[in-house]
């Protein structure tokens, strides 16, 4: 190991300590020691611009949150088996963003087990087992829901009671000789809701009834969807209609992101029977929650006794609170709205000047540049990873989804400046030259 840099070594006592499932990011990883905003620093003291964490959602080490951490964990940390005023204050201030037929909220610690939770209330209350997502879903890692990630590999998901529709690819997907995102809200809505009703009349064929639609209404995994806004309003009348409830996962859509509302399905004017989030919750602390509207969560925790050790505990509870406060005051959702418009426009630039951008679409500060072969929309995924390592050599960090992993994700903490946009299209300009594309 003598004469190896500190990366190399690492990765090589990574690769003899960690388990082999860990990936790390790039092909010269990155070595991070410290964050403010949306910059990073490495170890060599070197800033990167932060396009793609929507865990530290106020900006990286927000001093708020930061202080609020430290204030309760000098003070006191312990479960939901005691009160506390931390987990009352913060319910019901969580819970005023939502609908009022919502008003029901559980504490977990991650978006996989607060989703775990919604399934088994789901099942619990319609009696039914089966469950639909979408083609490339990503909703966690436990046992149930992993198995609700066909983003993991179809090996090992699915079956007879856990089903996939569609992608609802408005880039590609052809409806009346349509592609999707010129269709209305209706006739793209009503091409999902034919797909669920497909599987959901298959599964009752095999004697399973339906539970519950499982999605992220950004769809975020499967390539970032976001519009037209409105089209999954036919897709949960429909859900509604064959007896199932709509679980929506806002672990990637909530909490301002879209820069339209607080929450994603909010955009499409639906009412989800369970709602579940997780990562953006508490800006970095492990947090997580799951609210219902009560009577679809009687059956369940009316019989069921549930606790979770660290879900709900005061320190997590302050720093979701410092998190929210800090939206509300910083206005994040008007920055996420501002901002992302800014950084779409510059991307649209971009477009005109470089045939392999195929489409941008996006919401506030959740943006997904697909990359093609140029004059057509076959997915690029070789010249998107080429972007991706030379973006990180000029100080970007983004990361690419989709099914064909062709997809720039950008998607950066919420205090997101134009100065930001600058900074990255500074990069991008860079980047695509020294590509020559
Ligand atoms: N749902 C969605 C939509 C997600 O993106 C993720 C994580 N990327 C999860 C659930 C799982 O969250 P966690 O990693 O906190 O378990």
């Amino acid at each position: 190991e003598e004469g190896l840099d500190p990366e190399t070594r690492a990765m090589a006592h990574e690769r003899e300590v960690l388990g082999p499932a860990y990936r790390l990011f790039y092909r010269k990883p990155v070595h991070l020691v410290k964050g403010r905003g949306s910059r990073l620093w490495d170890a060599d003291g070197v800033e990167y611009l932060d396009v793609y964490n929507n865990v530290a959602s106020v900006g990286h080490c927000h001093p708020r949150v930061v202080e609020a951490i430290t204030r309760q964990a000098s003070m006191l940390n312990t479960h939901t088996r005691y009160l506390h005023e931390n987990v009352l204050g913060y319910a019901e201030d969580i819970l005023s963003t939502m609908p009022d037929e919502v008003n029901r909220i559980m504490f977990q610690c991650t978006g996989s087990e607060a989703n775990d939770l919604a399934i088994r209330v789901a099942q619990t209350y319609t009696g039914g087992e089966g469950v639909i997502v979408t083609h490339e879903a990503y909703h966690g890692n436990s046992a149930l829901t992993s198995k609700l990630s066909p983003a993991l590999g179809t090996a090992q998901t699915l079956g007879l009671t856990m089903r996939m529709i569609p992608t609802p690819d408005t880039y590609r997907v052809d409806i009346d000789g349509t592609t999707g995102g010129d269709c209305t809200p209706e006739a793209f809505g009503a091409w999902m809701a034919g797909e669920l009703k497909k599987q959901v009349e298959d599964m009752q064929r095999h004697g399973i009834p339906f539970a519950a639609f499982l999605a992220d209404s950004i769809f975020s995994s499967d390539g970032v969807y976001p519009g037209p806004v409105g089209y999954l309003k036919p897709v949960i009348d429909m859900v509604h209609e064959l007896g199932g409830v709509f679980i929506a996962d806002e672990v990637q859509p909530g909490f301002t992101r879209t820069g339209d509302a607080f929450w994603g399905f909010q955009r499409h004017g639906v009412v989800p029977d369970l709602v579940t989030s997780g990562k953006p919750m508490a800006n970095g602390l492990p947090t997580s929650l799951m609210a219902a509207r009560s009577e679809v969560l009687e059956p369940f925790a009316g019989s069921i006794p549930y606790f979770n050790t660290f879900g709900g505990n005061p320190v997590c509870m302050a720093a979701s609170q410092a998190t929210l406060d800090v939206m509300r005051d910083e206005d994040t959702m008007g920055n996420a709205k501002r901002v992302g418009g800014i950084f779409m426009q510059a991307l649209r630039a971009f477009q005109a000047e470089h045939p392999c951008i195929g489409d941008l679409r996006g919401t506030g500060l959740y943006i997904a540049c697909e990359i093609v072969k140029p004059g057509t929309k076959e997915a690029d995924q070789q010249t998107a990873l080429d972007i991706l390592e030379a973006l990180r050599d000029n100080h970007v960090l983004t990361s690419v989804c989709g099914r064909y992993g062709n997809i720039l994700k950008l998607r950066p903490p919420l205090v997101f400046s134009e100065d930001d946009v600058d900074w990255f299209s500074d990069a991008f300009t860079t980047t695509l030259r020294q590509l020559g594309i």
